[in-house]
C-alpha cells in the first residue's frame, strides 16, 4: 500500500519513523512546531506543511508522535478533523494517558473517522531502523486500516483490543520493565558487596529463575552480558526521564481503575530519586549507581 501520510511531531522518534514511511514509498506531509525538525524531515524527502490542518488535507492517514497527552489533545482539538478527507485514518503513536487517548479516539469517531492509539516499544535507534513494535488499540477495521502504515515503520504490529488498550499495554509493560530493572540492579549491587563476581553472578542468574530481559538483554553492569548502555557510561538508550514519565502514567492509570501496584509506586519513587540527582538524561539502567 502507498499513499499520502500527514506526520505531525517529527522529533527524536517521529523523524526516523517518517523517514521509514518515505523509504517504503509513502508520500509524507510533515508538520512540527520546530523548524529544525521540519528541515530534517524535508532532507529525507517529506513535504513541509504550514500547519497541522495543512498537513492533514488530502492525506490518506495521519500519524502523530508527540511528547505528552496535552500536546496530543491540542493537535486533535484543533482543526485536523475538519481538514481531513473522508476515509482518512488517524494513528496516535505517542505515549500518553489512557483517558486522553480514549477521549481523542471518541472525538475522531464523532467526526466520522477511524482512529487507533499505537504507542511503541523501542527507542530512537529502532525508530530510525524501522524495527519498532506497535501496540494498537482500536476497533478491528481501524486496526486493519492502520496496520500497513505501521508495518512500514516497525517489525511487529499487535492488536491489543479496543481504544486505549495500546496505551494500557505500553504502560503495564514499562511498569514491569522499571521494576525488573531495579530488582536486577539491587541483586547485582548486593551480590558484589557479599563478594560475588558480577560475571559469575550473571552466568548463574541468567540461566536461573532470576533471569529477565533487564539482565540478559540490557545488563546494568558494565562489561557483563551483551553490549548495553552500561558499556557507554549509561549514555543513549532509554532515558530515566522517559521511564519516569511512563511510571507516572502507569500509577495514574492504576489509581483510576483501583489496581494495586505497590511495585509500580516503588519504581516511580526510585526513578524520581534518580532524576532528582540530575540523572534524568542518562539511561534508566544507571539506577545501579543509586543502589551500589
Ligand atoms: P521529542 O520531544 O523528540 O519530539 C516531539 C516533537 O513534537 C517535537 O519535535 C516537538 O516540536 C513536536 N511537537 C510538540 N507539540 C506539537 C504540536 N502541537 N504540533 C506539532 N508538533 C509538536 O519526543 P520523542 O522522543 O520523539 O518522543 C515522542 C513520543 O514517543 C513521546 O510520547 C515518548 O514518550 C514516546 N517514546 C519515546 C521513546 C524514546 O526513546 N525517545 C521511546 C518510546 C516512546
Amino acid at each position: 500500500m502507498t499513499g499520502t501520510i500527514a506526520f505531525i511531531g517529527l522529533g527524536n522518534m517521529g523523524g526516523g519513523m517518517a523517514a521509514n514511511l518515505l523509504k517504503n514509498g509513502f508520500a509524507v506531509r510533515a508538520f512540527d512546531l520546530s523548524d529544525e525538525a521540519l528541515a530534517k524531515a524535508e532532507s529525507h524527502g517529506a513535504l513541509r506543511a504550514a500547519s497541522a490542518a495543512d498537513a492533514v488535507a488530502n492525506a490518506d492517514a495521519v500519524v502523530t508522535m508527540l511528547p505528552a497527552g496535552k500536546h496530543v489533545e491540542a493537535v486533535y482539538t484543533g482543526d485536523v478533523f475538519g481538514a481531513a478527507k473522508s476515509g482518512a485514518v488517524f494513528i496516535d503513536c505517542s505515549t500518553i494517558d489512557v483517558a486522553t487517548s480514549r477521549r481523542v479516539i471518541a472525538a475522531a469517531q464523532d467526526n466520522g473517522f477511524a482512529m487507533v492509539d499505537a504507542p511503541v516499544s523501542g527507542g530512537i535507534a529502532a525508530a530510525a531502523s524501522g524495527t519498532l513494535t506497535f501496540m494498537v488499540g482500536g476497533d478491528g477495521s481501524a486496526f486493519a486500516q492502520s496496520r500497513p502504515i505501521l508495518a512500514a515503520m516497525g517489525k511487529a504490529v499487535i492488536h491489543a483490543g479496543g481504544p486505549g488498550n495500546g496505551q494500557a499495554a505500553k504502560i503495564c509493560n514499562n511498569m514491569l520493565l522499571g521494576a525488573t530493572m531495579i530488582a536486577t540492579c539491587e541483586a547485582f549491587a548486593m551480590a558484589q558487596k557479599i563478594g560475588l563476581d558480577p560475571q559469575t553472578f550473571y552466568d548463574i542468574a541468567s540461566i536461573s529463575s532470576g533471569q529477565s530481559w533487564s539482565m540478559t538483554s540490557y545488563c546494568p553492569v558494565p562489561g557483563v552480558g551483551p553490549q548495553s548502555p552500561a558499556d557507554r557510561d549509561y549514555e543513549g538508550g532509554f532515558a530515566t526521564a522517559l521511564m519516569l514519565k511512563d511510571l507516572k502514567l502507569a500509577t495514574e492509570a492504576a489509581a483510576a481503575v483501583g489496581a494495586s501496584v505497590p511495585m509500580g509506586h516503588a519504581a516511580e519513587a526510585l526513578y524520581q530519586m534518580l532524576a532528582n540527582r540530575g540523572q534524568d538524561h542518562r539511561d534508566f539502567s544507571a539506577m545501579i549507581e543509586l543502589l551500589a
